[in-house]
């Protein structure tokens, strides 16, 4: 079985859509730029129908990054289909996300069609955006909650129909591991190499990650997933928690993603920066709290050998030695280096403002946390963004 996991970022789609989370263009592209940079395979940059905005978004990332897999998400409907497809036309490697719900509670109570309908809506869908692009994406919305035997149905006839990637998603976050897994291995078995098996999990009872580390055991290849795990309600699968199993327990779980760990700090850092809210400080692998260490015992084991307490190297990604303390005795040079780390690119103007605050206040502190150096580095792109 193939070893490569595609790591298919929406923080920009779904983890956009949420409250507080918000971002305009130029915000996306910032955000872009670091998703890039942090090598996920492809990055879904908006909904093209659902907004002016969103369509402005997948427009402006398809052609700032013309070599990243670009996706756009678009219901089973030819005028969403028609509008991501042209949402993408810069792009020089597009991917159309094409969605309808399979549960018989969507079917009834929201989408109000019967099976065969929404069959037949699915491939049309599915074949429309093949006229367009090459790469395809089904997802059944609610395919965790949808009858096994519909779902393999529909899974084979879009893949028919032309889609590349069969994504099952649990939207509401209800499955549970083992459930989950079964599920995805019949779909798995149904479609052989006809497609890539993807899986979108969502964390309302917490196992976003769980169910997609169960999926990629079941033999999916692709995880939706987004930074900081921002998104509907409780949020998406965290991208640098299930990145980081992978890496750290290869031994179970022996699946290579392209992902740039040291990235991922930065990554946290500015998608922190550009909405309204960071990740919880005992947040896994990106909270504040994450590498710090308190209790004695815990400080006496890690002073005597880091692995006593550390299973992860928070160099590895990307977390900046806690040992530098940044305070009124800092040069610029530290701050520099302490801003790129937290995934800011200043100009020199933002730099000398930033380093002018941070003297200044750091005469009545004993060292400043991260997030106030942040927050210092946002009011500056702000300030100078005005003048
Ligand atoms: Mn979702």
């Amino acid at each position: 079985m193939n070893n490569r996991v595609w790591i298919f970022d929406t923080t920009l789609r779904d983890g956009e859509q949420s409250p507080g989370c918000s971002m305009n263009v130029p915000e996306k592209l910032r955000m872009a730029a670091k998703l890039v940079e942090l090598g996920v395979d492809i990055l879904e940059a908006g909904f093209p129908i659902a907004s002016q905005g969103d369509f402005e978004a997948v427009d402006a990332v398809s052609r700032e990054f013309p070599w990243a897999q670009v996706a756009a998400l678009a219901r089973c409907t030819k005028l969403d289909v028609e509008r991501a497809a042209t949402a993408l036309n810069k792009a020089r490697r597009p991917r159309i996300h094409t969605f309808i719900a399979t549960s018989d509670i969507h079917l009834k109570y929201k989408l109000k069609k019967s099976r065969e309908q929404v069959l037949e809506d699915a491939c049309r869908a599915v074949e429309l955006a093949r006229s367009y692009v090459d790469d395809v994406e089904f997802s059944a919305e609610d395919g965790a909650r949808t009858d096994p035997d519909y779902l393999e149905q529909i899974s084979r006839a879009v893949v028919a129909a032309g889609a590349r990637t069969v994504n099952i998603p649990d939207t509401v976050g209800y499955s549970t591991p083992e459930e989950y897994q079964e599920l995805i291995g019949r779909i798995v078995n149904a479609l052989g190499d006809t497609a890539v098996v993807s899986v979108h999990c969502h964390d309302d009872l917490g196992l976003a990650v769980a169910n997609s580390l169960a999926a990629l055991k079941a033999g999916a290849r692709q995880i939706e997933c987004t930074v900081n795990g921002i998104g509907e309600r409780a949020g998406n699968c965290s991208l640098e928690e299930i990145v980081m199993i992978l890496k750290t327990r290869h031994d179970k779980y022996p699946w290579d993603t392209g992902i740039h760990t040291e990235h991922l700090y930065g990554a946290s850092q500015l998608l922190s920066s550009i909405i309204s809210f960071g990740p919880q400080p005992n947040k896994a692998i990106v909270g504040r709290n994450a590498f710090a260490h308190e209790a004695g015992i815990h400080q006496d084991g890690y002073l005597k050998e880091r692995t006593t307490y550390e299973i992860i190297d928070p160099k590895s990604v990307g977390v900046p030695e806690g040992k530098l303390v940044l305070g009124k005795h800092s040069g610029r040079h530290a701050l520099h280096a302490r801003l790129v780390d937290l995934g800011f690119d200043l100009t020199k103007e933002q730099l000398d403002i930033v380093y002018k605050e941070i003297t200044t206040l750091a005469d009545n502190k004993k060292g400043l946390m991260d997030e106030e150096i942040a927050e210092l580095a946002r009011r500056s792109q702000q300030a100078v963004a005005l003048t």
